[in-house]
């Protein structure tokens, strides 16, 4: 199994070097907000896309702990990775456990090859934090649902070819009842798509309108009313991973290379950065490693995903600082970490949320 991972990690070092030696420019944040579908088909005919995937779908069925060297190589670098991120961490996994066969192997051969590109449409006006709060409505018709609803930053979604829903098919008890998850494709008729622009002027969001879609029976991802413990499974896979500690990780390879001098302080403000870093490796090994157990890492991934944004961000202004004290002009690497901080610690869960979770957790433990 060692040897797999370094044969991976080596494979995806080489086409992320190729690709910076090829003009690519590294970002802050690149894994969300850059999208390069001939960057995630090169990595595709590489087999580093479905890595975990079984091999009758086109997998390599390998462990979670292969996927995270690979990903940690690509955020290293600050790769455009928007294109299979989505698809490849949590989509895949979800069709694996709860697809039917004929969607498996319509869209897993397709996410591998790097050919559809999904968005996640989870959020709305007043379902964040709140997320079974969800009020799109997907009404049974004959042949299949009626989508009507809003959806709100919704990341990649003016570049993806599919829309992961999360609706409203039956009023339950509890809200958590009666939610369904759905695969829509974005040309559907009725699905508006409009820019929000984030900090930084960039169009990186979007509010996605719902109006009147029809959607075929197919496309009910597992089972109808289940879509709250479903969406839960996903929920691990989005929060644990590296891309909660790597964000802003080419800053720190950018800062060391630059040669600045730097005081006493700042050295043992680095230092502290760096013993995080090593521990946060640590922690996101152990989520892959149970994630391979078979388990369900909730708490250890909430547990990443708080630590690890709390550090992405503290290591932007870290090296804001370090180029100010020397006068000279922070890279646009800074720039690009800073404007995009301050979605770290809200998307894929807030903080207070997350500690909330691990509190509710702990105490049940
Ligand atoms: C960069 C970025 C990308 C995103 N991409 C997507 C995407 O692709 N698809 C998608 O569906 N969504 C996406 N989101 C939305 C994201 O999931 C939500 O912003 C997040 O869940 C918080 O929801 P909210 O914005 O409605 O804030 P709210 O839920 O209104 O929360 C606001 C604040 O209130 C506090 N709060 C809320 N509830 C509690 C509580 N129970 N206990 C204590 N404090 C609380 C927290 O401080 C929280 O930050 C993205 C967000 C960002 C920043």
């Amino acid at each position: 199994m060692i040897d797999e991972v370094a044969e991976v990690r080596a494979a995806a070092r080489s086409l992320a070097e190729e690709w910076l030696a090829t003009g690519g420019r590294g970002r802050a944040d690149n894994w969300a907000r850059g999208l390069d579908p001939a960057f995630s088909k090169s990595l595709a005919a590489h087999g580093l896309i479905g890595l975990t995937w079984p091999r009758e779908y086109g997998g390599r069925g390998l462990g979670n702990v292969a996927r995270l060297a690979v990903t940690e190589e690509l955020l290293r670098v600050g790769a455009p990775t928007g294109a299979h991120w989505v698809g490849d961490r949590q989509i895949g996994p979800s069709l694996i456990r709860h697809g039917t066969e004929r969607q498996r192997a319509e869209f897993l051969p397709a996410i591998i090859a790097g050919e559809v590109v999904f968005a996640l449409g989870m959020s709305e006006p007043g379902a964040g934090s709140d997320l079974a709060a969800v009020t799109t409505r997907a009404t049974p018709v004959a042949g299949g649902f009626r989508v009507s609803g809003r959806k709100v930053w919704t990341s990649n979604a003016h570049r993806a070819t599919h829309l992961y829903l999360l609706a409203r098919t039956d009023t339950g008890e509890r809200k958590h009842e009666g939610l369904s998850e759905f695969l829509i494709d974005m040309d559907s008729p009725g699905v508006q798509v409009s820019p929000i622009r984030d900090l930084a002027g960039e169009h990186h969001f979007n509010e996605v309108l719902l109006e009147g879609v029809v959607v075929p029976e197919d496309r009910l991802l597992g089972v109808r009313g289940r879509g709250w413990q479903q969406v839960v499974g996903q929920l691990a896979f989005e929060r644990g991973g590296p891309e909660r500690v790597l964000s802003t990780y080419p800053l720190l390879a950018e800062l060391l290379s630059a040669g600045l001098s730097l005081s006493p302080a700042e050295q043992d403000r680095l230092g502290e950065l760096i013993a995080r870093l090593a521990a946060l490796r640590h922690l996101a090994g152990g989520v892959a490693k149970a994630l391979d157990g078979g388990e369900a890492p909730t708490r250890e991934a909430a547990g990443l995903k708080h630590l690890g944004t709390a550090f992405e961000t503290d290591l932007a202004e870290f090296v804001r600082d370090a180029y100010a004290a020397t006068g000279r002009a922070p890279s646009p690497l800074v720039w690009d970490a800073l404007l995009s901080s301050p979605g770290f610690g809200i998307r894929g869960g807030a903080a207070e949320v997350l500690l909330s979770l691990i509190a509710r957790q702990e105490a049940r433990a």
